[in-house]
């Protein structure tokens, strides 16, 4: 647990929260401040900052609890799609330095857009990159 983490609180019982999923080690409860209602949150139960800080084995529960408050909250909100998205770093929007997975249900012509998108230069400039992802994976 970290001291100074809202989420570590929240999860600890120490401030409240609309749980939704409470399993293994993870925890999920609504965001307070929703995209669309039912917006929720995913999180490991363990303080770790950001997805490259989460440990691989926790994968496969991660997953599961994604699947299963996905679910949970299409069914609850009557939506019929669902954005999984997540924040790492300041500079992506994180504020919660816990690390957290969004659920946010979407209805169809809800006019949410979550990111605008651009052009590359030419076909060569994305093979450049894409080698350069590539090397530094290793
Ligand atoms: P981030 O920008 O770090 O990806 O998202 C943090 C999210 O946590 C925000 O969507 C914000 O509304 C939510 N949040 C921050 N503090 C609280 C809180 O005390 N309770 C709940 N339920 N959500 C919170
Ligand atoms: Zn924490």
């Amino acid at each position: 647990m970290s001291q100074d983490c809202i989420f570590c609180k929240i999860i600890a019982g120490e401030i409240p929260s609309a749980k939704v999923y409470d399993r293994g080690g993870v925890y999920a409860f609504l965001d307070i401040a929703p995209v669309n209602k039912g917006h929720a949150l995913v999180v490991p139960k363990k303080h770790h900052a950001t997805l490259f800080d989460l440990p691989d084995d926790l994968g496969r529960e991660m997953l599961a609890a994604l699947k299963a408050v996905g679910r949970g909250v299409m069914a609850a909100t009557g939506a019929t799609g669902l954005n999984v998205g997540m924040n790492n770093y300041e500079s992506a929007g994180q504020l919660v330095h816990h690390a957290h997975f969004h659920l946010i249900p979407r209805h169809a012509g809800d006019g949410l857009t979550l990111w605008t998108q651009h052009a590359y230069e030419n076909v060569e400039e994305m093979q450049k990159l894409a080698r350069a992802v590539v090397q530094a994976i290793g």
